[in-house]
């Protein structure tokens, strides 16, 4: 941890001052919902209800400096997958329903927008930081919702269904506004091992000559 600390601040005192100003933290944040039966213990009032917690969290990534698209990392999360960097963004009783997830990525992207650059006073200067979220942390019910997607079968980027996806030749528009999400399972998956077929085939017949 010590060499990584201080390797992180060798790399910060090595920065000119134009790499100061262009410093992004890239953010993963997301929602999920959950649910729980309701045990013995009543409310006081009997309209309030725990049995549904709707929350949405952020994960810091990686800090780099992004000096017209020439980038640097200075710090990356070794364990993006850990929950100790992990930090609440809104916590609700509500249930999990296309609305409210629809209406969450609304207000959680919308204050993203308005986002205010971070400045931080170092001894070699103040540092500048732009602050990049991306909506990655999320599962199929979510991005289902965000994308309109009413079958869980249907791939969310390009509308096919996992039926569709036997026939090759079957292509379908990728829509790019979906690519925010990550990359569906589905559609990167088998997308792959076709690319893979492809090469294979024609390196076959590379080497068959013909
Ligand atoms: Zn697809």
């Amino acid at each position: 941890m010590e060499d990584e600390g201080s390797s992180r601040i060798r790399s910060l005192e090595t920065c000119t001052e134009e790499e100061k100003k262009t410093m992004e933290l890239l953010t993963k944040w997301g929602s999920d919902g959950s649910q729980q039966s309701q045990f013995k213990q009543n409310f006081e009032n009997n309209t309030d209800s725990d049995s549904n917690i709707f929350q949405s969290s952020l994960v810091p990534l990686r800090l780099q400096i992004n000096n017209n698209g020439q980038k640097k990392t200075i710090w990356q999360y070794p364990v993006p997958s850990s929950p100790r960097y992990c930090r609440p963004i809104r916590i609700r009783f509500i249930h999990e329903t296309k609305d409210v997830t629809n209406n969450e990525i609304e207000y959680v992207e919308s204050q993203a927008r308005n986002l205010t650059k971070t400045e931080i006073l170092t001894a070699t200067g103040i540092l500048y930081i732009t602050h990049i979220l991306l909506p990655t942390m999320v599962d199929a019910k979510i991005y289902n919702a965000a994308t309109n997607t009413t079958s869980t079968m249907r791939c969310y980027i390009c509308g096919l269904t996992s039926k569709e996806f036997n026939c090759l030749s079957r292509r379908k528009e990728v829509n790019p506004e979906t690519l925010r999400f990550g990359l569906s399972i589905l559609h990167a998956r088998i997308r792959l091992f076709e690319s893979l077929l492809h090469i294979s085939r024609t390196s076959y017949l590379l080497k068959n000559g013909s």
